[in-house]
């Protein structure tokens, strides 16, 4: 095992020098905003629509579930088990070509991706809630060696300079996770228990808990625990996209 310096040198160097006027990275047709985007391949990236559950998964508009603390309705899933957080924004949908890009950016290198994914993740989100502090979910420090830097803190730290928000990396994650691709929601679940710690106290704290891509929402929801376990008085999350599940998706090539 090697820590990958050149990743993590070239992020920082990402960080310090802001990029303008770079090509569009789907297209490779010039642009002039900074987002890294042309307009048109930025208005075709698929997105996420309501009525949405507080998972973030499409529901039915249903008043029954509506919950009295004028929250989001919950579809079958969060009804039986109630997450843990307020609820889950994630203005994509995770898939092609913006599931091409992320994998890029995190598994091969394209280092360049990291300011055009900061820079969706923050132009996409409308409306967010009151927090006091943006948390990134880490990864386990032997991923994060390997790797050479934590997309989602990256992510996170993007969007609290932008809300002009605090920013702490206080989650640790003691045991590396196993692979979970194929994993249904209950095996994550049971996977993910325990799975995370806060280093620090969160006393009545609101936090924003930051992700890269919601699967099942079972690490998230670990998460969020370990921070109400922490003392948190709230957790809502914000993530980059959300996987849609086989029922849901089918094979309508819209939703992935
Ligand atoms: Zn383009
Ligand atoms: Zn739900």
């Amino acid at each position: 095992m090697a820590v990958n310096v050149l990743n993590a040198t070239k992020v920082y160097l990402c960080l310090l020098f802001n990029q303008t006027g770079s090509p569009c990275c789907l297209c490779g047709q010039s642009t002039l905003t900074t987002s890294g985007f042309c307009q048109g391949c930025l208005d075709d990236l698929p997105r996420l629509s309501g009525p949405l559950c507080r998972c973030a998964l499409p529901i039915e508009h249903d008043t029954e579930s509506a919950d009295a603390d004028d929250l989001a309705p919950l579809c079958a899933r969060c009804l039986d088990r109630t997450p843990a957080y307020l609820g889950i924004q994630a203005p994509m949908l995770y898939c092609q070509p913006l599931s091409r890009l992320i994998n890029g950016w995190k598994h091969h290198g394209r280092l360049h991706l990291q300011h055009p994914l900061q820079h969706l993740l923050v132009s996409q989100l409308s409306t967010l809630p009151e927090v006091d502090l943006v948390v990134p979910v880490p990864l386990h420090w032997r991923r994060q060696w390997q790797r050479g830097f934590n997309q989602t803190a990256l992510l996170a730290s993007a969007l609290a300079d932008k809300r002009r928000l605090p920013f702490a990396d206080v989650l640790r994650r003691p045991s590396a996770h196993r692979h979970q691709q194929g994993s249904n929601a209950s095996q994550r679940r049971a996977a993910m228990r325990g799975s995370f710690v806060s280093k620090a106290r969160l006393n009545d704290l609101r936090i924003l808990l930051i992700d890269d891509v919601v699967t099942t929402g079972s690490t998230v929801g670990a998460a969020s625990q370990a921070l109400l376990e922490a003392g948190a008085s709230s957790v809502s999350v914000a993530a980059l996209c959300r996987v849609l599940p086989p029922e849901i998706a089918g094979d309508d090539p819209d939703h992935c």
